[in-house]
């Protein structure tokens, strides 16, 4: 059943707006999707799914090109059993774990990652977890989460194996001083130019480094604790900023670093927390944002005015739509996010413009036919959806794509532009 809650009148911005909350049918992949790039971010750690042949084909077709490469991910089908089968499974994982670590001797870290099939549900991954890391510690530690589609959409993956880690984080005394981490997955290439801006701004030298969670390296865990301020790089992650904040940490409350706006906005919050110079602030900032202000420019005249519909998939839509809406003038038909987190997107709410039509949850039929009435110019969508609405004339972008592409930060500004140019344009060659 669908139902408008109305909170308060907007006033500006989508701070207070209401929300369409739908619940029914849902088109979106499972968390195991995640281990595609936090295997990649992590490069010691190793992801076994626990699961099914469908899990196993999931993680292979969306991995694609890294079979050639020894992979660090892999799954350990358990279905098909009966249940004189399934009293072996914990004995079966411990043989699997044990040969793999001991044929991959650089493993440091090893997630147990649950599915949906019944026969994983009915296993206590997390018991498994401790016994074998009290087995293979200090050399390896042996975490678990779920990536099962019952409980997550594609980018809680990430959110479930990053809250699992936050325990392993190394305490900060109480009397330490203040730190700086930077929470979420991101490229290696925009970590590096964002590591360079926070040089610039003085972190590393009169201020602290800044640390980066995930790390690189499973040993370089960065330490946590009352003093520690810490940014969301990526809107998903509610249940690792909940852990983080229960073991003393706080938020910067700032909009994502999509974007020129968003992009100066995040690195603000930090500055100001940490009582950088506005001065050196400005200065430090200015290339970036007039580099990225002249490259999309192109991009706004292919995108100003045009209609962009969201399903609801990566919980990026609404740092997306922000941008696309304020930097390029899109027009936002529908922003549909699986999962609204108010006090985490309260600065990109507010900046959305206002009356724009929000919705969180999906009740599929019901938004395709909204979306089929109203034919936007481009439809962001869920592989399942975008062959479909294609079939039906409609130009889609996976949203899996703005995950997978390094979209944050000034360089990359032009890139996340283009991701919404390019089938425009092919789309218009077509029918020219
Ligand atoms: S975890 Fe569930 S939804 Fe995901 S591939 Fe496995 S069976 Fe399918």
């Amino acid at each position: 059943m669908n139902a408008v809650i109305p909170i308060r009148e907007a006033t500006a911005g989508c701070g207070e707006a209401p929300v369409l909350r739908e619940r029914g049918q849902r088109e979106v992949f499972c968390g195991l999707t995640g281990i595609i790039w936090l295997h990649r971010k992590i490069q010691d750690a190793f992801f076994l799914v626990v699961g099914s042949r469908t899990c196993a084909h999931l993680i292979q077709s969306a991995a694609g090109v890294m079979i050639f490469a020894e992979p660090r991910f892999a799954t350990a089908i358990i279905d098909e059993r009966d249940l004189a089968g399934l009293a072996d499974c914990n004995d079966e994982l411990d043989r699997v774990v044990t040969r793999l670590l001991e044929r991959r001797p650089e493993i440091k870290m090893l997630f147990l990652v649950g599915s949906c099939p019944s026969e994983v549900i009915k296993l206590d991954l997390s018991r498994a977890a401790s016994r074998l890391s009290g087995r293979f510690s200090p050399d390896v530690r042996v975490l678990n989460y779920s990536g099962s589609g019952i409980e997550t959409t594609f980018t809680q993956g990430e959110d479930a194996c990053l809250a699992a880690l936050v325990p392993s984080l190394p305490a900060a005394a109480a009397t330490a001083p203040a730190s700086l981490m930077v929470v979420g997955t991101l490229a290696d290439v925009v970590e590096d130019q964002f590591t360079r801006l926070f040089a610039q701004l003085g972190f590393g030298t009169d201020k602290p480094a800044v640390r980066f969670f995930p790390p690189r390296r499973a040993n370089d865990l960065p330490e946590i604790g009352p003093n520690t301020k810490f940014l969301l790089a990526q809107p998903f992650l509610a249940d690792t900023a909940r852990a983080l904040e229960d073991r003393g940490a706080q938020r910067l409350a700032a909009p994502f670093p999509l974007g020129v706006e968003g992009t100066t906005a995040w690195l603000r919050a930090a500055a100001d927390a940490f009582a950088v110079d506005a001065g050196v602030f400005d200065k430090v900032t200015a290339a970036g944002r007039e580099r990225a202000t002249g490259a999309l420019a192109r991009h706004r005249l292919q995108l100003a005015g045009k209609r962009v519909f969201f399903f609801p998939d990566s919980q990026l839509e609404i740092p997306i739509a922000r941008f696309l809406a304020r930097e390029l003038g899109m027009h936002l038909v529908e922003v549909g996010t699986p999962y609204l987190h108010r006090q985490h997107l309260a600065e990109e709410l507010d900046m959305l413009p206002a009356g724009t039509l929000l919705s969180e949850g999906q009740h599929v039929e019901n938004q395709l036919d909204r979306c089929r009435e109203v034919r936007p110019d481009i439809v962001v969508c869920g592989l399942g959806l975008a062959n479909p609405l294609e079939a039906e004339g409609m130009t889609t972008k996976w949203a899996i794509e703005l995950v997978f592409t390094p979209i944050q930060g000034y360089d990359q500004a032009a890139d996340l532009a283009e991701l919404f140019a390019r089938p425009l344009v092919r789309r218009m060659k077509l029918v020219a």
